[in-house]
């Protein structure tokens, strides 16, 4: 799908792109096919989507031999591409679907050019909820991807970076410019990959709200901030006025109590 594909598109759809949704639509055949390539699609995948638009990846990702299903908050793009490519289409604000409702379990593998004003929260539920996910491929803001790859004792390091780190590997692949997008944004995107590891077996939403927990006042000692064990705390190695920045991701796990 290149821009003029788009153009007319919207045009044929009577369709204005509305910012309060982060719809930038990708223009770049070449970028959605590497996207799409990144995913590692296996026949009998499952694969989620979020977000599809006008379906720049949905196109390439309904060739293969998978099923997708594809989470889209604008009813006239849920319906257009429920129309065009036959998959199963959510149109829910993905951030507010529960769990067992779209079957989160049941995917292998995440796909989104993702709206950046819901980057942190979609992020935060792909990867707690999907819990038998193998790979994730993400466009993100270019600036968040410090933020997602921070380590320990960085101003940047928080429980994005965390949850990721836990998730598994996390590869950043390659840019893409404003002009890849219609509309134009402001700014560049990142599409980067996560790989699961075996440590992602413990991600949860318990999990995930402890660390925010910890995190509220990062200033604070983290004994302050959450119902930790101190004994367990120190015998990790930190000392008790320690901080939520510096316990590692798999401390973060071990020190999470069910
Ligand atoms: N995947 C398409 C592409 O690459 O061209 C569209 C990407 S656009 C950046 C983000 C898409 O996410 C839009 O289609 C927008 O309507 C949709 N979206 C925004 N907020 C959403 C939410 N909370 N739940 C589901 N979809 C959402």
């Amino acid at each position: 799908m290149n821009r003029n594909d788009v153009i007319r598109l919207t045009e044929e759809i009577g369709f204005l792109p509305e910012q309060k949704f982060g719809q930038n639509f990708l223009c770049d055949e070449i970028s959605a096919g590497r996207i799409v390539e990144l995913c590692g699609l296996k026949e009998g995948d499952k694969v989620l989507e979020i977000g599809p638009g006008l379906g720049a990846l949905t196109s390439l990702i309904v060739d293969r031999p998978v099923g997708l299903t594809a989470v889209e908050i604008d009813k006239r793009l849920a319906e257009y591409i429920s129309k065009t490519y036959g998959c199963r289409v959510i149109d829910e604000d993905y951030t507010k679907l529960k769990a067992a409702s779209y079957d989160a379990s049941s995917y292998n593998v995440a796909v989104s050019n993702i709206p950046y004003y819901l980057m942190t929260p979609i992020m935060k539920k792909l990867l707690t909820e999907l819990t038998n996910s193998r790979r994730m491929v993400l466009m993100v803001e270019k600036e968040a991807v410090a933020r997602i790859c921070a380590r320990p004792k960085t101003k940047q390091y928080g429980p994005l970076a965390i949850l990721c780190s836990l998730y598994g590997d996390i590869k950043v692949e390659f840019d893409l410019p404003g002009n890849y997008y219609y509309p134009v944004p402001r700014t560049t995107s990142t599409v980067i990959t996560l790989t699961r590891g075996d440590s992602a077996d413990i991600l949860s939403e318990g999990l995930a709200s402890f660390i925010a927990k910890c995190f509220i006042n990062r200033r604070k000692k983290v004994l302050n901030n959450a119902d930790i064990d101190k004994q367990l705390l120190t015998e990790l190695g930190y000392s008790e006025s320690c901080r939520a920045e510096e316990i590692s991701p798999n401390d973060y796990a071990k020190l999470y109590v069910v």
